[in-house]
Protein backbone atom coordinates (compact mmCIF):
# COMPACT_ATOMS: atom_id res chain seq x y z
CA UNK A 1 0.00 0.00 0.00
CA UNK A 2 2.20 2.71 0.91
CA UNK A 3 4.77 1.78 -1.62
CA UNK A 4 2.25 2.38 -4.32
CA UNK A 5 1.41 5.63 -2.52
CA UNK A 6 4.97 6.88 -2.52
CA UNK A 7 5.62 5.64 -5.85
CA UNK A 8 3.33 7.61 -7.51
CA UNK A 9 4.63 8.84 -11.16
CA UNK A 10 5.34 4.84 -12.13
CA UNK A 11 2.20 3.87 -10.20
CA UNK A 12 0.12 6.33 -13.27
CA UNK A 13 2.49 4.05 -15.89
CA UNK A 14 1.76 1.40 -14.94
CA UNK A 15 -1.87 1.87 -15.13
CA UNK A 16 -1.69 3.47 -18.37
CA UNK A 17 0.73 0.64 -19.51
CA UNK A 18 -1.90 -1.93 -18.60
CA UNK A 19 -4.34 0.05 -20.33
CA UNK A 20 -2.53 0.20 -23.44
CA UNK A 21 -1.57 -3.47 -23.46
CA UNK A 22 -4.93 -4.90 -22.97
CA UNK A 23 -6.44 -2.50 -25.66
CA UNK A 24 -3.89 -4.08 -27.79
CA UNK A 25 -4.22 -7.32 -26.99
CA UNK A 26 -8.07 -7.50 -27.39
CA UNK A 27 -9.14 -7.60 -31.03
CA UNK A 28 -5.59 -7.02 -31.92
CA UNK A 29 -6.48 -3.52 -32.42
CA UNK A 30 -5.29 -3.08 -36.44
CA UNK A 31 -7.57 -5.81 -37.63
CA UNK A 32 -10.23 -6.38 -36.28
CA UNK A 33 -11.35 -2.92 -34.38
CA UNK A 34 -11.70 -2.41 -30.75
CA UNK A 35 -15.64 -3.74 -30.81
CA UNK A 36 -16.40 -5.62 -27.68
CA UNK A 37 -17.33 -9.49 -28.31
CA UNK A 38 -19.92 -10.09 -31.57
CA UNK A 39 -20.72 -6.73 -31.88
CA UNK A 40 -20.36 -6.12 -35.71
CA UNK A 41 -22.03 -3.87 -37.63
CA UNK A 42 -25.50 -4.96 -39.11
CA UNK A 43 -24.94 -7.25 -41.71
CA UNK A 44 -26.09 -10.86 -42.81
CA UNK A 45 -24.03 -13.09 -40.49
CA UNK A 46 -23.76 -17.06 -41.29
CA UNK A 47 -25.44 -17.56 -37.56
CA UNK A 48 -28.65 -15.56 -39.11
CA UNK A 49 -28.57 -17.78 -42.91
CA UNK A 50 -28.41 -21.02 -40.42
CA UNK A 51 -31.05 -19.72 -38.34
CA UNK A 52 -33.69 -18.88 -41.42
CA UNK A 53 -32.57 -22.42 -43.20
CA UNK A 54 -33.37 -24.05 -40.32
CA UNK A 55 -36.57 -22.76 -38.84
CA UNK A 56 -37.83 -23.24 -42.31
CA UNK A 57 -36.05 -26.66 -43.06
CA UNK A 58 -38.24 -27.67 -40.08
CA UNK A 59 -41.30 -26.44 -41.56
CA UNK A 60 -41.68 -23.07 -40.41
CA UNK A 61 -41.73 -20.04 -42.79
CA UNK A 62 -39.32 -17.02 -42.49
CA UNK A 63 -39.29 -13.52 -44.64
CA UNK A 64 -37.63 -10.72 -44.72
CA UNK A 65 -38.98 -7.18 -43.51
CA UNK A 66 -37.90 -3.92 -45.00
CA UNK A 67 -36.40 -3.04 -41.59
CA UNK A 68 -33.74 -5.95 -41.65
CA UNK A 69 -35.76 -8.18 -39.15
CA UNK A 70 -37.84 -11.55 -40.17
CA UNK A 71 -41.14 -12.41 -39.78
CA UNK A 72 -41.15 -15.89 -38.68
CA UNK A 73 -43.71 -18.77 -37.84
CA UNK A 74 -42.36 -22.10 -36.45
CA UNK A 75 -42.95 -25.62 -36.48
CA UNK A 76 -45.48 -27.30 -34.05
CA UNK A 77 -42.52 -28.34 -31.94
CA UNK A 78 -40.43 -25.00 -32.27
CA UNK A 79 -43.34 -23.55 -31.38
CA UNK A 80 -43.77 -25.68 -28.26
CA UNK A 81 -40.41 -24.94 -26.92
CA UNK A 82 -40.32 -21.03 -27.69
CA UNK A 83 -44.28 -21.19 -26.14
CA UNK A 84 -45.17 -19.16 -29.21
CA UNK A 85 -46.19 -19.80 -32.68
CA UNK A 86 -44.45 -16.60 -34.85
CA UNK A 87 -41.95 -14.06 -33.87
CA UNK A 88 -40.34 -10.94 -35.25
CA UNK A 89 -36.60 -11.83 -35.55
CA UNK A 90 -33.84 -9.48 -34.54
CA UNK A 91 -30.74 -10.82 -35.11
CA UNK A 92 -29.00 -7.33 -34.63
CA UNK A 93 -27.09 -7.08 -31.19
CA UNK A 94 -27.08 -3.52 -31.06
CA UNK A 95 -30.79 -2.84 -31.07
CA UNK A 96 -31.64 -1.27 -27.78
CA UNK A 97 -35.33 -1.62 -27.39
CA UNK A 98 -37.02 -5.07 -28.81
CA UNK A 99 -39.99 -4.24 -30.85
CA UNK A 100 -43.10 -5.86 -30.03
CA UNK A 101 -43.44 -9.36 -30.44
CA UNK A 102 -39.45 -9.40 -30.89
CA UNK A 103 -37.10 -12.40 -30.62
CA UNK A 104 -33.38 -11.59 -30.15
CA UNK A 105 -31.75 -13.58 -31.92
CA UNK A 106 -27.72 -14.67 -30.87
CA UNK A 107 -26.13 -18.32 -30.71
CA UNK A 108 -26.75 -18.38 -27.17
CA UNK A 109 -30.44 -16.84 -26.91
CA UNK A 110 -33.40 -18.42 -26.28
CA UNK A 111 -34.59 -19.30 -30.05
CA UNK A 112 -30.51 -20.57 -31.00
CA UNK A 113 -30.80 -22.76 -27.78
CA UNK A 114 -33.99 -24.08 -28.63
CA UNK A 115 -32.17 -25.19 -32.18
CA UNK A 116 -29.54 -26.01 -30.35
CA UNK A 117 -31.64 -28.41 -28.75
CA UNK A 118 -33.65 -29.82 -31.59
CA UNK A 119 -30.35 -30.12 -33.71
CA UNK A 120 -28.91 -32.48 -31.66
CA UNK A 121 -31.33 -34.55 -29.19
CA UNK A 122 -32.64 -36.80 -30.26
CA UNK A 123 -35.23 -37.89 -33.52
CA UNK A 124 -34.80 -34.36 -33.91
CA UNK A 125 -32.89 -34.21 -37.23
CA UNK A 126 -34.71 -32.83 -39.96
CA UNK A 127 -35.84 -35.18 -42.38
CA UNK A 128 -36.93 -34.47 -45.77
CA UNK A 129 -36.90 -35.24 -49.40
CA UNK A 130 -36.55 -33.78 -53.06
CA UNK A 131 -38.75 -34.16 -55.59
CA UNK A 132 -38.02 -34.85 -59.17
CA UNK A 133 -37.43 -32.06 -61.31
CA UNK A 134 -40.09 -32.36 -64.19
CA UNK A 135 -38.98 -33.56 -67.37
CA UNK A 136 -35.27 -34.52 -66.53
CA UNK A 137 -34.89 -38.12 -68.70
CA UNK A 138 -31.87 -39.91 -66.81
CA UNK A 139 -31.04 -41.77 -70.16
CA UNK A 140 -30.33 -38.15 -72.02
CA UNK A 141 -28.62 -37.07 -69.15
CA UNK A 142 -26.07 -40.47 -68.81
CA UNK A 143 -25.57 -40.50 -72.58
CA UNK A 144 -24.55 -36.92 -72.06
CA UNK A 145 -22.07 -38.60 -69.03
CA UNK A 146 -20.21 -37.01 -66.32
CA UNK A 147 -17.34 -35.10 -67.70
CA UNK A 148 -13.68 -36.26 -67.90
CA UNK A 149 -11.28 -34.51 -69.26
CA UNK A 150 -8.90 -36.02 -71.43
CA UNK A 151 -11.02 -39.47 -71.67
CA UNK A 152 -13.48 -40.73 -73.87
CA UNK A 153 -16.47 -41.53 -72.64
CA UNK A 154 -17.65 -45.15 -74.73
CA UNK A 155 -21.09 -45.98 -72.70
CA UNK A 156 -23.20 -46.52 -69.79
CA UNK A 157 -25.87 -48.71 -67.85
CA UNK A 158 -28.26 -46.93 -66.28
CA UNK A 159 -29.45 -49.01 -63.06
CA UNK A 160 -32.66 -48.58 -61.18
CA UNK A 161 -34.58 -45.21 -59.56
CA UNK A 162 -34.35 -45.29 -55.92
CA UNK A 163 -34.07 -42.82 -52.62
CA UNK A 164 -30.53 -41.98 -51.87
CA UNK A 165 -30.07 -40.31 -48.95
CA UNK A 166 -27.53 -37.25 -47.97
CA UNK A 167 -26.37 -36.36 -44.81
CA UNK A 168 -26.38 -32.79 -44.19
CA UNK A 169 -24.28 -31.42 -40.83
CA UNK A 170 -24.86 -27.77 -39.62
CA UNK A 171 -22.23 -26.64 -37.44
CA UNK A 172 -19.92 -23.90 -35.87
CA UNK A 173 -16.57 -23.26 -35.42
CA UNK A 174 -15.23 -21.47 -32.79
CA UNK A 175 -11.62 -20.22 -32.70
CA UNK A 176 -10.74 -18.87 -29.35
CA UNK A 177 -7.56 -17.21 -28.67
CA UNK A 178 -7.98 -13.81 -27.75
CA UNK A 179 -10.55 -12.37 -29.81
CA UNK A 180 -12.36 -14.95 -30.89
CA UNK A 181 -13.93 -15.51 -34.37
CA UNK A 182 -16.94 -18.31 -35.51
CA UNK A 183 -17.91 -19.50 -38.74
CA UNK A 184 -20.57 -21.61 -39.53
CA UNK A 185 -20.17 -24.26 -41.96
CA UNK A 186 -22.32 -26.25 -43.81
CA UNK A 187 -20.91 -29.74 -44.83
CA UNK A 188 -22.51 -33.14 -46.89
CA UNK A 189 -21.63 -36.94 -46.16
CA UNK A 190 -21.82 -39.16 -49.02
CA UNK A 191 -21.98 -42.33 -48.06
CA UNK A 192 -19.31 -43.42 -50.53
CA UNK A 193 -16.33 -43.57 -48.27
CA UNK A 194 -18.09 -41.94 -46.49
CA UNK A 195 -17.34 -38.73 -47.74
CA UNK A 196 -17.80 -34.93 -47.00
CA UNK A 197 -17.74 -31.77 -48.03
CA UNK A 198 -18.76 -27.82 -47.65
CA UNK A 199 -22.04 -26.64 -48.90
CA UNK A 200 -22.60 -22.98 -49.46
CA UNK A 201 -25.72 -21.82 -47.37
CA UNK A 202 -27.30 -20.25 -50.99
CA UNK A 203 -26.68 -23.25 -52.57
CA UNK A 204 -28.37 -25.51 -49.85
CA UNK A 205 -31.38 -22.98 -50.09
CA UNK A 206 -31.99 -23.34 -53.65
CA UNK A 207 -33.10 -26.88 -52.88
CA UNK A 208 -36.78 -27.50 -53.03
CA UNK A 209 -37.36 -29.90 -49.83
CA UNK A 210 -40.52 -31.33 -49.40
CA UNK A 211 -40.77 -32.84 -45.65
CA UNK A 212 -40.44 -36.08 -44.25
CA UNK A 213 -39.26 -39.47 -45.77
CA UNK A 214 -39.91 -40.40 -48.98
CA UNK A 215 -42.65 -43.28 -49.44
CA UNK A 216 -40.31 -46.43 -50.72
CA UNK A 217 -36.61 -47.52 -49.96
CA UNK A 218 -33.98 -45.53 -49.17
CA UNK A 219 -30.39 -46.11 -49.60
CA UNK A 220 -27.48 -45.19 -47.54
CA UNK A 221 -24.88 -46.49 -49.87
CA UNK A 222 -26.08 -50.11 -50.44
CA UNK A 223 -27.45 -50.52 -47.37
CA UNK A 224 -31.43 -50.12 -48.11
CA UNK A 225 -32.54 -48.03 -44.57
CA UNK A 226 -35.88 -47.57 -42.76
CA UNK A 227 -36.40 -43.58 -43.56
CA UNK A 228 -33.15 -42.79 -41.38
CA UNK A 229 -29.76 -43.43 -40.82
CA UNK A 230 -29.54 -45.33 -38.16
CA UNK A 231 -28.00 -43.56 -34.83
CA UNK A 232 -24.96 -45.54 -34.21
CA UNK A 233 -24.23 -45.04 -38.15
CA UNK A 234 -25.63 -41.41 -37.44
CA UNK A 235 -22.97 -40.92 -34.79
CA UNK A 236 -19.55 -43.00 -36.48
CA UNK A 237 -20.15 -40.55 -39.29
CA UNK A 238 -20.24 -37.31 -37.09
CA UNK A 239 -16.73 -38.92 -35.80
CA UNK A 240 -15.52 -38.91 -39.40
CA UNK A 241 -16.71 -35.93 -39.73
CA UNK A 242 -14.66 -34.24 -37.35
CA UNK A 243 -11.79 -36.33 -38.57
CA UNK A 244 -11.89 -34.98 -42.06
CA UNK A 245 -12.85 -30.95 -40.56
CA UNK A 246 -9.13 -31.84 -38.94
CA UNK A 247 -7.99 -32.62 -42.18
CA UNK A 248 -8.89 -30.35 -44.30
CA UNK A 249 -8.69 -27.20 -42.36
CA UNK A 250 -5.91 -27.74 -41.21
CA UNK A 251 -3.64 -24.86 -42.37
CA UNK A 252 -7.03 -22.55 -41.12
CA UNK A 253 -6.58 -24.30 -37.92
CA UNK A 254 -2.55 -23.75 -38.18
CA UNK A 255 -2.95 -20.16 -39.47
CA UNK A 256 -4.84 -19.41 -36.03
CA UNK A 257 -2.13 -21.30 -33.98
CA UNK A 258 0.48 -19.01 -35.21
CA UNK A 259 -1.77 -15.88 -35.28
CA UNK A 260 -2.36 -16.48 -30.81
CA UNK A 261 1.33 -17.56 -30.58
CA UNK A 262 2.51 -14.55 -32.56
CA UNK A 263 -0.35 -11.96 -30.57
CA UNK A 264 0.68 -13.84 -27.24
CA UNK A 265 4.38 -13.81 -27.53
CA UNK A 266 4.20 -9.90 -28.24
CA UNK A 267 2.20 -9.15 -25.74
CA UNK A 268 4.14 -10.98 -23.29
CA UNK A 269 7.17 -9.01 -24.94
CA UNK A 270 5.41 -5.70 -23.96
CA UNK A 271 4.80 -7.09 -20.40
CA UNK A 272 8.10 -8.45 -20.11
CA UNK A 273 9.36 -4.96 -21.10
CA UNK A 274 7.08 -3.16 -18.80
CA UNK A 275 8.05 -4.88 -15.79
CA UNK A 276 11.95 -4.92 -16.33
CA UNK A 277 11.86 -1.41 -16.71
CA UNK A 278 10.06 -0.76 -13.52
CA UNK A 279 12.41 -3.44 -11.57
CA UNK A 280 14.99 -1.11 -13.12
CA UNK A 281 13.83 1.86 -11.82
CA UNK A 282 12.91 0.67 -8.25
CA UNK A 283 16.14 -0.50 -7.58
CA UNK A 284 17.77 3.09 -9.66
CA UNK A 285 15.41 4.77 -6.86
CA UNK A 286 16.66 3.04 -4.00
CA UNK A 287 20.23 3.26 -4.86
CA UNK A 288 20.23 7.36 -5.22
CA UNK A 289 18.37 7.11 -1.69
CA UNK A 290 21.55 5.41 -0.56
CA UNK A 291 19.09 3.26 1.25
CA UNK A 292 20.06 -0.68 2.44
CA UNK A 293 17.30 -2.95 1.60
CA UNK A 294 14.55 -2.58 3.90
CA UNK A 295 12.08 -5.01 4.07
CA UNK A 296 9.81 -2.62 2.40
CA UNK A 297 11.82 -2.19 -0.68
CA UNK A 298 12.24 -5.68 -0.60
CA UNK A 299 8.63 -5.98 -0.49
CA UNK A 300 8.20 -3.88 -3.66
CA UNK A 301 10.23 -5.89 -5.52
CA UNK A 302 8.29 -9.38 -4.24
CA UNK A 303 5.23 -7.50 -5.28
CA UNK A 304 6.29 -6.49 -8.91
CA UNK A 305 7.27 -10.16 -9.10
CA UNK A 306 4.28 -11.90 -8.41
CA UNK A 307 2.52 -9.42 -10.48
CA UNK A 308 4.68 -9.86 -13.49
CA UNK A 309 4.15 -13.50 -13.10
CA UNK A 310 0.32 -13.37 -12.51
CA UNK A 311 -0.04 -11.20 -16.20
CA UNK A 312 2.37 -13.55 -17.69
CA UNK A 313 0.23 -16.42 -17.42
CA UNK A 314 -3.14 -14.66 -18.15
CA UNK A 315 -1.79 -13.64 -20.93
CA UNK A 316 -0.98 -17.17 -21.50
CA UNK A 317 -4.29 -17.93 -20.83
CA UNK A 318 -6.01 -15.37 -23.13
CA UNK A 319 -4.11 -16.44 -25.92
CA UNK A 320 -4.35 -19.99 -25.50
CA UNK A 321 -5.20 -21.27 -29.31
CA UNK A 322 -8.42 -23.59 -29.45
CA UNK A 323 -11.15 -24.41 -31.68
CA UNK A 324 -14.41 -25.53 -30.68
CA UNK A 325 -17.00 -27.76 -33.42
CA UNK A 326 -20.35 -27.05 -32.27
CA UNK A 327 -23.19 -29.46 -34.02
CA UNK A 328 -26.37 -27.34 -34.65
CA UNK A 329 -28.59 -29.41 -36.81
CA UNK A 330 -28.63 -32.43 -39.05
CA UNK A 331 -30.93 -32.78 -42.08
CA UNK A 332 -30.82 -36.34 -43.57
CA UNK A 333 -32.17 -35.50 -47.49
CA UNK A 334 -33.65 -38.57 -49.85
CA UNK A 335 -32.56 -37.58 -53.14
CA UNK A 336 -34.26 -39.30 -56.21
CA UNK A 337 -31.00 -40.74 -57.99
CA UNK A 338 -30.82 -43.60 -60.97
CA UNK A 339 -27.16 -45.49 -60.90
CA UNK A 340 -24.93 -45.13 -63.72
CA UNK A 341 -21.84 -47.07 -64.70
CA UNK A 342 -19.86 -44.80 -67.41
CA UNK A 343 -17.23 -46.53 -69.47
CA UNK A 344 -14.09 -44.79 -70.80
CA UNK A 345 -11.39 -44.84 -73.10
CA UNK A 346 -8.46 -43.57 -71.45
CA UNK A 347 -4.63 -43.54 -73.05
CA UNK A 348 -4.24 -46.55 -70.05
CA UNK A 349 -7.26 -48.36 -71.53
CA UNK A 350 -11.01 -48.94 -70.59
CA UNK A 351 -11.81 -47.64 -67.42
CA UNK A 352 -15.15 -47.80 -65.50
CA UNK A 353 -16.87 -44.68 -63.41
CA UNK A 354 -19.55 -45.19 -60.89
CA UNK A 355 -22.05 -42.56 -60.63
CA UNK A 356 -25.72 -40.94 -60.64
CA UNK A 357 -28.12 -39.14 -61.99
CA UNK A 358 -29.68 -37.25 -59.93
CA UNK A 359 -33.04 -36.49 -60.77
CA UNK A 360 -34.14 -33.38 -58.28
CA UNK A 361 -30.82 -31.97 -59.94
CA UNK A 362 -31.33 -32.95 -63.50
CA UNK A 363 -27.52 -33.41 -63.50
CA UNK A 364 -24.87 -36.17 -62.57
CA UNK A 365 -24.43 -35.89 -58.76
CA UNK A 366 -21.25 -35.09 -57.86
CA UNK A 367 -18.62 -37.69 -57.10
CA UNK A 368 -15.63 -37.92 -54.60
CA UNK A 369 -12.71 -37.75 -55.90
CA UNK A 370 -9.89 -40.74 -55.30
CA UNK A 371 -7.67 -38.61 -54.27
CA UNK A 372 -8.66 -35.97 -51.94
CA UNK A 373 -12.15 -37.50 -51.18
CA UNK A 374 -13.38 -34.05 -52.10
CA UNK A 375 -17.30 -34.47 -54.04
CA UNK A 376 -17.00 -32.76 -57.53
CA UNK A 377 -18.73 -32.46 -60.80
CA UNK A 378 -15.82 -33.33 -63.04
CA UNK A 379 -12.85 -35.29 -63.30
CA UNK A 380 -9.40 -35.52 -65.23
CA UNK A 381 -7.91 -38.11 -66.41
CA UNK A 382 -4.49 -38.32 -65.21
CA UNK A 383 -3.75 -42.36 -64.76
CA UNK A 384 -6.88 -42.45 -62.63
CA UNK A 385 -10.05 -40.13 -61.96
CA UNK A 386 -8.42 -36.67 -60.29
CA UNK A 387 -10.27 -33.31 -59.39
CA UNK A 388 -8.79 -30.01 -60.37
CA UNK A 389 -7.59 -29.20 -56.96
CA UNK A 390 -5.70 -32.89 -57.35
CA UNK A 391 -4.10 -32.22 -60.91
CA UNK A 392 -0.48 -31.99 -61.78
CA UNK A 393 0.11 -33.46 -58.40
CA UNK A 394 1.78 -36.16 -60.08
CA UNK A 395 3.54 -33.55 -62.24
CA UNK A 396 4.73 -32.02 -59.78
CA UNK A 397 6.56 -34.73 -58.69
CA UNK A 398 7.93 -36.10 -61.51
CA UNK A 399 9.91 -34.08 -64.33
CA UNK A 400 7.71 -36.16 -66.93
CA UNK A 401 5.43 -33.59 -68.11
CA UNK A 402 1.91 -35.78 -68.08
CA UNK A 403 1.11 -37.94 -71.10
CA UNK A 404 -0.25 -35.62 -73.85
CA UNK A 405 -3.11 -37.81 -74.84
CA UNK A 406 -5.66 -35.26 -74.11
CA UNK A 407 -4.17 -33.52 -76.43
CA UNK A 408 -5.75 -30.01 -74.76
CA UNK A 409 -2.45 -29.31 -73.03
CA UNK A 410 0.81 -28.28 -74.70
CA UNK A 411 4.26 -29.09 -72.88
CA UNK A 412 6.10 -25.79 -73.93
CA UNK A 413 4.83 -23.93 -70.63
CA UNK A 414 6.24 -26.24 -68.43
CA UNK A 415 9.51 -27.10 -69.92
CA UNK A 416 11.29 -23.90 -68.37
CA UNK A 417 9.90 -25.38 -64.97
CA UNK A 418 11.48 -28.81 -65.69
CA UNK A 419 15.01 -27.40 -66.56
CA UNK A 420 14.86 -25.75 -63.52
CA UNK A 421 14.60 -28.73 -61.42
CA UNK A 422 16.96 -30.08 -63.09
ZN1 LIG B 1 -9.05 -34.24 -55.45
Amino acid sequence: MSARGRAKPPAKTAASAKKKASARAGPSAQTAGETPVPAAPRQETPFEHFVVDFVRARGGSVSLREDGDYDASFDPELAKKLRRTNARLVFDAERAILPRGGLFVAPGSRLGLALLDLGRGRGHVARSHLTEAPDVDATVLAKQGFPVHGARATGYDLGDKRWVLEVVFHATLTYKGGMAEQELRTMVADPRGPRFDFIETEDRRAWKLEDGVPEGEVFWGETPIAGALPRDQAWQLWSELVGWVNRVLEPRLERWRKRCEESRDRDLARINDYYETRLAEERERRRRRGQSEDQEDQATEAELKLEWGRRVKSVRTRWEPQVEMRLWGIEEIARPRVPVTWRFKTPQGERTLEGEIDLAQGAPARLPCPICGRLVGEFWWEGGFVCRRCRGRAGRLSVVPPPAANGSAPAAPKSPKKARKR
